[in-house]
């Protein structure tokens, strides 16, 4: 069922040569870099940019656990490799779920991570057993390792993290709602929106901008699950080979703007979920 989407064959899609003229954009939206602790450690921005480029990506975003500290070295990697990015980060909220926040620029990203890193208990990590942390420089270089343990949620909540997300510029997506833990479906059964006055959002939207598809989830399964909301699809790339295995696709911008403006008028079109590793 799932592979005989929209796309056809993925593994075609693959090496179909890139169009620049059609103004659609092909996406992956959700790749950890090193920094990640789960993440394995040859995912230098450097190696991501160079697998999502010749996988024929338009854009990427740097999303890893709680912090957006390797964003300026793949904002270099992109500016060199003429590929667009996004900046941001997965954030582990206190409700225990997973969620994407992207921007346009690295100083949002990293103001975000500072409001993040705020509200997470100064644990140090131990890289025995939960791996390690390395920030890293463009051409790959370490320069520091984060001390600060990242496999653990933060006490922001859903409404306050959106809240922070839209206040900064930023595009707020529900992460891999298909899966049973760190999952918004998951963890509380539904897509929280604005009950109550507080909870309202700068620009008077809902706290998500859309949600995502991991790359297994059987779209005609989950479809139904997520209404109205925009859906998208992403690799949640931990290694190399990952990224870019599937994406999403629309006509348009690859921006906060652009993809706002997609995500309102729901014309994302995902590729065929992987039913095999
Ligand atoms: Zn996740
Ligand atoms: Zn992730």
């Amino acid at each position: 069922m799932g592979t005989s989407g929209f796309f056809g064959n993925a593994d075609t899609q693959l090496r179909r040569p890139i169009c620049y003229n059609s103004g659609i954009v092909k996406f992956d939206l959700h790749i950890h870099s090193c920094l990640s602790p789960c993440a394995n450690l040859e995912m230098a921005p450097s190696e991501i940019v160079r697998k999502a480029v010749s996988s024929g990506m338009d854009g990427i975003a740097l999303t890893d656990h709680q912090s957006a500290r390797n964003t300026p070295a793949i904002a270099e990697c992109a500016r060199r490799a003429g590929i667009k990015c996004l900046f941001g980060m997965e954030v582990q909220t206190a409700e225990e779920v997973h969620t994407l926040a992207l921007f346009d620029t690295v100083e949002q990203a990293l103001e975000m991570t500072e409001w993040v890193y705020a509200a997470m208990p100064k644990r140090v990590n131990d890289p025995e057993t939960f791996g390690d942390q390395p920030i890293v420089t463009w051409d790959d270089d370490i320069v520091e390792m984060e001390w600060r343990i990242l496999a653990m949620g933060c006490r922001r909540t859903i409404p306050e993290t959106a809240t922070k997300v839209h206040e900064l510029g930023g595009l707020y997506i529900a992460a891999h709602v298909d899966r049973a833990n760190h999952s918004v479906i998951g963890t509380l059964g539904m897509i929280p929106e604005p009950m109550v006055e507080s909870e309202q959002q700068p620009d008077g939207g809902r706290f998500f901008d859309a949600v995502e598809l991991s790359r297994t989830a059987d779209e005609s399964m989950w479809l139904p699950k997520i209404g109205d909301y925009a859906v998208t699809r992403s690799s949640d790339a931990h290694n190399i080979e990952d990224v870019a295995r599937v994406w999403t696709e629309a006509e348009g911008e690859f921006s906060v703007a652009g993809l706002k403006a997609i995500f309102a008028a729901k014309a994302t079109r995902i590729s065929p979920r992987l039913t095999s590793f």
